[in-house]
């Protein structure tokens, strides 16, 4: 038999007892020794650990919706078995005390966890190569990046080394390597899921959420993950609905909102706005009303973004200083100023030293108004224009990543170029609103390339916006492709 490599049918068949959970987690952990080495999509593999909970699982002794399903865990995700490094040689060594909430929940659920991905250090970019440990390869095509942050969970996933994984989503770190990897990501409403345990990037934008082949597979870990956490004061104390009861039923009077300032911004692959426009047809073949919206500040969300997210990454990362946290410099050093400074020299790389400084500069007391308060009167200004939007449709579609996956390397050298991969996705965290990227084509060419299709909704309003998800899955067959591997194995 094939292995199931969706979560709701290993789950199905680890239950029916068609696959016991030891031999699926054996073939995971296998193809994990082949594929590893040429894909670096696991920085750390937790076998021992998974094949005891397996058994465990076979043997009865742990139930729980996610009994025997095989997982990946971002490395910015504090697990008390192995290590969390955030990519990062500042933590290159470091183990955690304990675990973060969601990992707890997954646990609790019997998941089975695999190892733990790799990320651009401390979650900052958008193609895994500022790793600290080399970049992930995209299982579609090895020349080139799998996205990132997220892009190690993206590519475990893709090329079958677990059955769904977890990423975390400050500025689109979830939905951009979805994209560029065939995957449904999810980034749910700020406060929908615990960040306790989530090692801080900028701790206003930071999100949990899923990758997953399919949009009940993301439903269902959304069910697991969310909820109120007395840990983590921002997460917030509503009920968790059952995302996955009622994946199926279409939204009836569907309005789907198109930007009108979206349509022909510079940069955008040509492929990609074809595959979007053939999305949105879609949409309006299957009875769905295309409203035109406006975000008429959305311009200004990459420049907001990258004034907010490193502000608060400045002060989030002040804590690796060698004493308090993380990698401590071998020097002889002549006071604590010098400790802390060579330490810090040696254990970040160059993107996070670059945030570190436009933090600090922006945060400095004669530039704080003209930087820091800007960037949040802009912040209100882009989470009012979405307000008014949603006044007129149920979600807004964009294309998710402005174009497929680059070539490793492509972007090194220029930053901006870089930054601008999140020109769809920025605004969403900066709203605080839920979004998912879908697979909705690809490419032509000899190694087709996948796109995404970026679906945003009001707050909290997950249930509908998985919904109208899945509405376009179940219409289209992107999601059931998958990248030819053997010739790396
Ligand atoms: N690419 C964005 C950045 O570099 C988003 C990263 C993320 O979402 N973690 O900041």
């Amino acid at each position: 038999m094939t292995d199931p490599d969706t979560l709701i049918d290993a789950r199905d068949a680890v239950a029916s007892k068609a696959v016991s959970a030891l031999e699926l987690t054996r073939r995971m952990l296998t193809r994990t020794q082949a594929l590893n080495p040429t894909l670096n999509a696991y920085n750390e593999v937790l076998a021992e650990r998974a094949l005891a909970t397996a058994k465990r699982v076979d043997d009865g002794e742990i139930t729980g919706p996610l009994a025997g399903v095989p997982i990946a865990l971002k490395d910015n995700l504090c697990t008390s078995v192995g290590k969390t490094t955030c990519s990062s040689k500042m933590l290159a060594d470091f183990r955690a005390p304990y675990d973060a909430t969601v990992v707890k929940k997954l646990e609790a659920a019997g998941a089975v966890f695999i190892g733990k991905t790799n990320l651009d250090e401390f979650a900052m970019g958008s193609s895994t190569e500022n790793s600290a440990f080399g970049p992930s390869r995209n299982p579609w095509d090895t020349s080139r990046v799998p996205g990132g942050s997220s892009g190690g969970s993206a590519t475990a996933l893709a090329a079958g080394l677990c059955v769904a994984s977890l990423g975390s989503d400050t500025g689109g770190s979830i939905r951009q390597p979805a994209a560029l990897c065939n995957l449904v990501g999810l980034k749910p409403t700020y406060g929908r899921v615990s960040r306790y345990g989530l090692v801080a990037f900028a701790s206003s934008l930071d999100q949990i959420g899923p990758f997953t082949w399919t949009v009940p597979d993301a439903a269902l870990l959304l069910n697991v993950i969310s909820g109120h956490d007395p840990k983590d004061s921002t997460s917030v104390p509503l009920d968790v609905p059952d995302y996955l009861a009622t994946v199926e039923e279409p939204v009836k009077g569907l309005r789907v909102g198109v930007v009108k300032e979206f349509a022909d911004l510079a940069g955008l692959d040509p492929q990609v706005k074809a595959a979007f426009e053939a999305a949105v047809a879609t949409y309006k073949s299957m009875g769905a009303t295309v409203v035109d919206v406006t975000l008429p500040n959305s311009h200004y969300g990459i420049a907001a973004y990258y004034v907010i997210a490193p502000c608060e990454a400045s002060s989030n990362l002040a804590r690796y200083d060698g004493v308090h946290f993380g990698h401590r410099t071998a020097e002889q050093c002549k006071d604590i100023i010098e400790l802390f400074s060579k330490s810090r020299a040696e254990g970040f790389g160059d993107e996070v030293k670059r945030r570190i400084m436009i933090g600090t500069y922006a945060l400095a007391s004669g530039y704080y108004d003209a930087y820091y308060v800007q960037a949040q009167k802009v912040r209100a200004l882009i989470k009012a224009d979405y307000d008014k939007a949603f006044e007129s449709c149920d979600v807004i579609l964009t294309p998710t990543s402005p174009t497929p996956a680059f070539k490793i390397g492509e972007k090194n050298a220029d930053p901006l170029s870089m930054y601008l991969c999140d020109v769809f996705t920025v605004t969403c965290n900066i709203a605080g609103i839920p979004g998912i990227s879908l697979p909705c084509g690809f490419t032509i060419g000899e190694k087709p390339l996948p796109i995404g299709l970026q679906l945003l909704a009001p707050a909290f309003a997950e249930e509908k916006l998985l919904r109208i998800a899945r509405m376009y899955e179940a219409a289209t067959d992107w999601h059931k492709a998958r990248p030819i591997l053997s010739e790396t194995i």
